[in-house]
């Protein structure tokens, strides 16, 4: 019998195998997919602090992102002061990562769908593709397409917005630039990412409609003169928009973007999947207890991983809402805003790409922010619910950051 099976071998998988494993539990790493890494959906923007954090090789690394514009409908280009961030190659980071568990003693089982979770007693029965395997616990790291996680009794994030991302080649991208065209996106972004060596990387994420919209972004960079071929074929996934409101029952746990765990304002999410893969094995560390673990015990993940982490995914998430009723006018004079010292000064201090609550704190506390924010946000709200859902993102919001937990 294992004492944990992952079921899936993305970077929330791997870490917490790596972990658990590396504390001398016997653990089972199973992946759908023949190789580790591949197909790749990925954008692969990650941060410095994440890089650090988690040791990644350099390998993994491809080039540093200094640059980052914001553009508007009418071509208005806003540079985004102070924001850095890492290009990584997402295939070598994920084989990185479960070489990583391999090499701290789980187990590695490839081209294996797990069916079905079923619990039996004091364990977990797992039906894979072609055998069955016995668990005293399992944790699903599915990511955001498996239906796995709801099939099993957890609920399902709040909400999943759609992505769509292609390869073409894109004329004078010296950075990354992010569209912000209500007509395009509503309430959210498309991108342009430059890939040394490689053909760019282009994509968007959109409450739904993701082919769409990639036409109508695919239209807008062909009439600027700046779009040439496209390479390979587009895909479409999900990413989710929240925390689930449920991520563990009894000996199963949910973990990475099958919790809800990415970021609702970017749809980023290996760095936090990946902290929260180091809070569950915290926690399933914790409970062990004889030769056995105590749900009660394993309980206690769903609690702290959201206490560090579900003020900013909501937070993000009721912005999102918020920037979905802004028209392109607005949206122009919005990107004029960046033009004012003081603004330009928050932005410069505390530009960050993993952490947006502070920032947006900062920014709100200037006037000039505060009244342009409370204005879009009073016409998509009605002030109660405007204040029910302030108080339901965090009523200690002002003073939060996930860092200082
Ligand atoms: C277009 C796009 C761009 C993105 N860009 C970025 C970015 O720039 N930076 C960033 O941080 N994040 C980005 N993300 C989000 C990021 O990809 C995810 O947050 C991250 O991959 C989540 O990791 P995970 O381990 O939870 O899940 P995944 O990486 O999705 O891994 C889940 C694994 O589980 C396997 N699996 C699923 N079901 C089963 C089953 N039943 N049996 C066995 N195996 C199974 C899958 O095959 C997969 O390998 C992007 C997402 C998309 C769609």
């Amino acid at each position: 019998m294992y004492d944990l099976v992952v079921v899936g071998s993305g970077p929330t998988g791997s870490r917490l195998a790596a972990r658990v494993a590396e504390a001398g539990l016997r653990t089972l790493l199973v992946e759908e997919h023949e190789q580790v890494g591949l197909p790749v959906h990925c954008t692969g923007i990650v941060s410095e602090e994440m890089l650090r954090r988690y040791v990644v090789p350099d390998t993994v690394r491809t080039v540093r992102l200094n640059r980052f514009d914001l553009i508007t409908p009418t071509g208005r280009r806003a540079r985004i002061p102070g924001l850095q961030a890492w290009l990584i190659n997402r295939r070598k980071l994920d084989q990185s990562l479960a070489s990583q568990a391999v090499q701290r003693g789980a187990e590695l089982l490839m081209g294996t769908p797990v069916e079905a979770v079923k619990p039996v007693g004091h364990h977990l029965d797992l039906v894979l593709k072609d055998r069955r395997v016995t668990t005293r616990l399992c944790a699903l790291a599915t990511g955001a397409m498996s239906t796995l996680p709801q099939r099993c009794g957890l609920k399902s994030p709040p909400a999943f917005w759609q992505t769509a991302q292609l390869r073409a080649e894109v004329a004078d991208l010296a950075g990354v630039e992010v569209y912000l065209e209500q007509s395009i996106t509503p309430g959210s972004f498309s991108y342009a990412v430059p890939v040394p060596g490689e053909t760019p990387l282009l994509g968007l994420i959109t409450r739904s409609g993701a082919w769409p919209a990639m036409h109508r972004f695919l239209e807008r960079l062909g009439k600027s003169g700046r779009l040439g071929s496209m390479v390979g074929k587009a895909t479409c996934r999900r990413i989710p928009m929240g925390p689930s409101p449920r991520s563990v029952r009894g000996r199963l746990m949910a973990v990475g973007d099958a919790a809800g765990q990415a970021k609702t304002t970017t749809g980023g999410g290996i760095y936090f999947g990946m902290m929260c893969a180091d809070l569950l094995a915290d926690t399933i560390l914790e409970a062990r207890s004889g030769g056995d673990f105590l749900p009660a015990r394993l309980a206690g993940y769903d609690q702290r991983w959201k206490k560090r982490f579900r003020t900013e995914l909501r937070a993000g998430y009721l912005a999102r809402r918020i920037f979905e009723h802004v028209d392109d006018r607005e949206l122009e004079e919005l990107a004029g805003m960046l033009e004012d010292p003081e603004i330009r000064g928050v932005l410069a201090r505390e530009a960050d790409y993993d952490c947006h609550l502070p920032l947006m704190n900062s920014l709100l506390r200037l006037p000039s922010v505060r009244r342009v924010a409370l204005n879009l946000a009073g016409r998509r709200f009605p002030g109660a619910t405007l204040m029910a859902l302030l108080r339901r993102v965090d009523p200690g919001a002002a003073r939060f950051s996930w860092r200082n937990t």
